[in-house]
């Protein structure tokens, strides 16, 4: 491996570090500002109790004052009733004594009513108190842990922004600048190449990337998403084996509802890439120029599942490993990209590399004439 890749890695793990510790110096003061609104939810609470007996003890007053204007009044109406003529004027008298008793009376019980409620309130209050000092007592340790951990944080940013720099210092300023303006936009600038595939956006890499990328001499990007590449030999182990010269092809799905065939003959067109595909009740027939990946007439509906909807063109073609999203066919129009031509030719080349293999595997039971390579293929 390039020791520039080498120092990439490394670079790479120090980046992921760095940017863990932001996102957690960022999170903590979220959550003591939830924890804070808590605590002002329950101050209301104790505030509104407050008020609430503030409220009643001014009603109170209130009423203590009528009770003693009604009792003022009675003893006016008292002194009136010695000094009356009639009769009528000493009852007119007597009916108001009686009615102020009364209404003496009813404030009375307002008052009583008002000193039960007090009591109730006043154990709402105390509640109110002892959980907004449990809380407090809560959000100073929370914050304080909060305290803590962003020091802690900051301590350790500041490390590994510092080993950053040592080790940004000892990359080539060509490859660091790559690194970095990819790092910016898909959150990683290298990544490993395992079983022909760019591990980092799954695209299948064209033979000669391939191969570039391990012999390691120099760093290669990824053509599709400008990652730079390295090969680890300890991670592929099916090209480590010493019986075979290629990796382990995937097999095709049977049951996949997208497949991809290889005809060498399809028309007056010669070789094709079909694309079937099944979508509800119907199939949908694809034919591509293997060449030059053009779309060859119209796109064709036909009614059951490909298998049902199109033997014809199944018979005596090769299934091919591929599966891209209807959307994204649609987006491609007239043309396959080249990631997938390079994909479909790679993978056609290990199909047929196979059937060889097999073919010639056959007469291994009768004859010792096969190399060990084939035989294990
Ligand atoms: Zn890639």
């Amino acid at each position: 491996m390039l020791p520039d890749i080498e120092n990439m890695l490394r670079l790479q793990e120090a980046d992921k570090e760095i940017r863990r510790l932001q996102d957690e110096v960022a999170e903590l003061p979220k959550r003591v500002a939830a924890i804070e609104q808590k605590l002002a939810g329950t101050k209301a609470q104790l505030e509104k109790a407050q008020a609430a007996i503030k409220a009643d003890e001014a009603t109170r007053r209130k009423y203590d004052t009528s009770i003693n204007d009604l009792r003022g009044k009675i003893s006016k109406y008292r002194d009136q009733s010695l000094d009356v003529k009639t009769n009528e004027q000493y009852k007119a008298l007597l009916h108001e004594i009686q009615f102020a008793e009364k209404e003496i009376a009813a404030t009375e019980d307002k008052i009583l009513e008002l000193m039960v409620n007090a009591d109730a309130r006043d154990k709402e209050i105390k509640a109110a108190q002892a959980e907004l000092k449990a809380e407090t007592a809560e959000i100073e340790k929370e914050k304080e842990q909060a305290r803590q951990r962003t020091a802690e944080d900051e301590k350790l940013l500041a490390e590994w922004r510092a080993k950053r720099d040592q080790m940004r210092a000892n990359i080539n300023e060509d490859l660091l600048r790559q690194y970095e303006r990819v790092s910016k936009f898909r959150g990683s600038g290298i990544s490993e190449v395992r079983d022909h595939k760019c591990m980092a956006c799954q695209v299948m890499l064209r033979p000669q990337t391939y191969n570039e990328v391990r012999s390691g001499n120099h760093a290669v990007v990824c053509d599709s998403c400008q990652r730079i590449l390295y090969f680890n030999p300890a991670d592929e182990l099916v090209d480590q084996k010493p019986s075979t010269t290629r990796p382990k092809r995937h097999r095709p799905k049977i049951d996949a509802p997208q497949a991809w065939y290889y005809r060498s003959e399809f028309g007056e067109t010669g070789e094709v890439y079909l694309c079937l595909t099944n979508a509800g009740a119907q199939a949908s027939r694809r034919v591509y120029e293997i060449h030059t990946g053009r779309l060859i007439g119209d796109i064709l509906i036909r009614e059951g599942d490909y298998r049902q909807a199109f033997p014809e063109d199944i018979t005596g073609a090769i299934r091919l490993n591929g599966e891209w999203r209807e959307h994204e066919l649609d987006a491609w129009g007239t043309e396959l990209p080249m990631v997938v031509l390079d994909s479909l030719q790679a993978d056609l080349d290990a199909a047929r590399y196979e059937m060889t293999a097999r073919a010639s595997a056959k007469p291994e039971a009768s004859a010792a004439t096969v190399s060990p390579e084939q035989a294990a293929s």
